[in-house]
């Protein structure tokens, strides 16, 4: 029997299959070190579980409004406005079930066939098939690494035509860690500004950034800006929170309104117990999101140090998230046994099955010649898992 047309032009995520190969490597007794992980080593914060555990004996246990309660829409629009200058009432949040679940409402809601939307690469590897699933079109801008990852004014201003409907920004990004100062958005804002464009914002790595550097909203720059934009974070990376699955989305009311349709005639409501966690994480959650952020900082010193010591790989420092995306080009065309190293995928391979060391190589994300490695592990293993690497690159000769 027949699917429908759409579900051929997705995938499903290319990580995945690195990751049963190494499952299945694991299950035969060997220990892998896994550099693959997209979400903090640490345990969520006690106040989120307690409240949580509150919920539970309390009795808030039921249906909650579609969007969320309005406890968590409080507590976002005070994160908003303490965190990011930015103003909003109730009406203008949605409560999803995690990030990934508001950014395919966003498209359910805005996307349809004969629409473009811009994704600047390397990108999440969810953005184009959420864009597909919603029989729109994909335009992939292509960054560069000289230009440390970040779409410029001019590039962005050659992508648009009159069939854009949005650009997707991610910053911090996930895979390379690169994020805009408040100047760069500005340059961004300036050619989007008296366009009918959409920026759908994915700011889930904001807290996570480095060397003292803030972070801005393109939302805050302006009332224009505000009106247009669709600002995505969530509790998940934030408070090491993956497993609650809170994200949410703030925005003009219309949107919201329409947001919160789909999702009344979907999935309906977040966990009830989620939300409450979620509320206390972004009420208290401070102090444990600080301490993930201190670590990282020091993971990510040792790492790139590290890397830039193996002849073959350099990794630039990126400003946020918790990857490092080192360019691997300087390893082609060499060999060991039956491998030869032409892609980043195949470096990927011959880690894997002569170290047992899994990194996710950039293909997926439209980064071919990079890997992505997350530093998102105790610095121990992270440390024998470069062991590895070097040894492993030893062996490569042309
Ligand atoms: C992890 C991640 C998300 C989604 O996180 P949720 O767990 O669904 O809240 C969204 N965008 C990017 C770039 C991510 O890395």
């Amino acid at each position: 029997m027949k699917f429908a047309e759409r579900i051929s032009q997705v995938k499903p995520s290319t990580t995945m299959v690195m990751a049963a190969k190494a499952k299945e490597m694991m299950a035969r007794g060997i220990s892998v070190t896994d550099f693959g992980l997209g979400e903090p080593d640490f345990r969520s914060p006690d106040v989120a579980s307690e409240a949580a555990i509150l919920a539970i004996q309390q009795g808030k246990t039921k249906y909650t409004p579609p969007s969320g309660t309005s406890a968590l829409k409080e507590a976002i629009v005070a994160k908003l406005k303490r965190d990011n200058g930015l103003v909003y009432s109730t009406k203008e949040v949605i409560v999803s079930c995690g990030a990934k679940h508001t950014l395919y409402n966003i498209a359910q809601v805005l996307f349809e066939k004969g629409d473009e939307v811009i994704v600047p690469a390397p990108y999440w590897v969810s953005y184009p098939d959420q864009i597909l699933l919603n029989d729109a079109t994909p335009v992939i801008v292509q960054t560069k690494e000289e230009e440390r990852f970040l779409l410029s004014p001019e590039v962005l201003r050659k992508a648009l035509t009159p069939r854009t409907k949005a650009v997707i920004l991610n910053y911090p990004c996930n895979p390379t860690g690169a994020t805009y100062s408040k100047s760069a958005l500005e340059g961004l804002a300036e050619v989007l500004l008296g366009r009918a464009v959409w920026v759908v914002s994915d700011e889930i790595y904001e807290k996570f950034i480095y060397d003292g550097a803030e972070h801005t909203s393109i939302a805050s720059l302006g009332v224009e800006m505000r009106q247009k934009t669709i600002l995505v974070n969530g509790v998940s990376k934030a408070y090491s929170m993956t497993g609650w699955r809170i994200g949410y989305a703030a925005g003009p009311e219309a949107v919201i309104r329409a947001m919160d349709t789909v999702q009344s005639q979907s999935t309906s409501n977040p966990a009830s117990i989620s939300q409450e966690a979620a509320r206390a994480a972004l009420l208290h959650g401070e102090t444990h999101t600080q301490k993930m952020v201190c670590e990282f900082e020091q993971r990510r010193e040792m790492m790139v140090n590290r890397l830039n010591r193996i002849k073959g790989i350099s990794c630039p420092k990126p400003a946020g998230a918790f990857y490092l995306f080192p360019n691997v080009m300087g390893l082609y065309c060499k060999r060991y046994k039956e491998h030869q190293i032409k892609s980043a995928a195949d470096f990927a391979s011959f880690l894997l099955e002569e170290e047992a060391v899994l990194v996710i190589p950039g293909e997926p994300f439209g980064g071919e010649g990079h890997i992505r490695l997350s530093y998102a592990t105790p610095r121990d293993i992270l440390s024998a898992g470069l062991d590895k690497i070097e040894k492993a690159v030893l062996k490569l000769s042309h």
